[in-house]
């Protein structure tokens, strides 16, 4: 990318089902793009472990596959949007996840004066999740992420930056992640629709490997902008 077309900040929304790897892909655009990455998941997670009031019942919500409120994800997002750092663009990773959710951040971002750039969509068959989902381990102390087939710690079962033993995510057991699917197929596919009637629709095939998509996204994104 041209150093004067490198100006623009780059506000991004990245949605997909679970397991498409979203995360990885966000985390990559952020080194790339030098934005701030807004991950609710991880947000929540954090909430979790840092045992507050409501850690239990956000807890069993997430293990079961749910979806938390739509107000207490937005005031995540809401409370972050407006801070110096996000001023040279974002990445919202697992935000919105429903209509209304999209219809608020279309509202903030609006008062805010700085429109989206672009919502990349990444999708994969239900197959390719399930065993991507069945795979992955996460570090319990840092939240970092890792397959064990496809991006395994340097030593079995350990974290490589805290050496904390890793964990499957409960929402990622069998039962959870049959509902998380559902509850992706009606409540955040409709999403598809909202972005492209907005035209700053990208479309990505998740099935590749991971600097695959990573290019895909990329020139798509060069292309989008231009
Ligand atoms: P993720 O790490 O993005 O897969 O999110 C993990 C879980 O956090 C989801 O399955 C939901 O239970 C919850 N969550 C994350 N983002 C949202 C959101 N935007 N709206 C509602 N629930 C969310």
């Amino acid at each position: 990318m041209a150093d004067s077309e490198a100006a623009a900040p780059m506000r991004l929304v990245i949605f997909g089902p679970p397991g498409v790897g979203k995360g990885t892909q966000a985390t990559r655009l952020v080194e790339r793009l030098g934005v701030c990455h807004l991950s609710t998941g991880d947000a929540l997670r954090d909430a979790i472990r840092a045992g507050g009031a409501n850690a239990a019942d956000l807890k069993a919500c997430l293990d079961a596959g749910q979806l938390v409120p739509d107000e207490l994800v937005a005031s995540i997002i809401v409370d972050r949007l407006d801070q110096p750092d996000c001023r040279r663009g974002y990445i919202l990773d697992g935000f919105p996840r429903t209509i209304g959710q999209a219809e608020t951040l279309e509202n903030l971002t609006r008062a805010l004066g700085s429109a989206l750039s672009a919502a990349v969509f990444i999708d994969a068959p239900d197959e390719v999740l399930i065993e991507r989902i069945a795979g992955r381990r996460i570090c319990p102390e840092c939240g970092r992420s890792y397959h064990m087939s496809f991006a395994p710690p340097a030593s079995p079962g350990k974290c490589d930056a805290d050496g904390a033993a890793l964990e499957q995510r409960g929402d990622d057991e069998p039962g959870a992640v049959r509902e998380r699917l559902r509850v992706y197929g009606e409540r955040t596919a409709p999403l598809l629709g909202f972005y492209r009637s907005r035209e700053i629709l990208v479309e990505i095939d998740g099935v590749a490997d991971v600097d695959a998509i990573e290019r895909q996204i990329a020139e798509l994104l060069e292309a989008h902008a231009r």
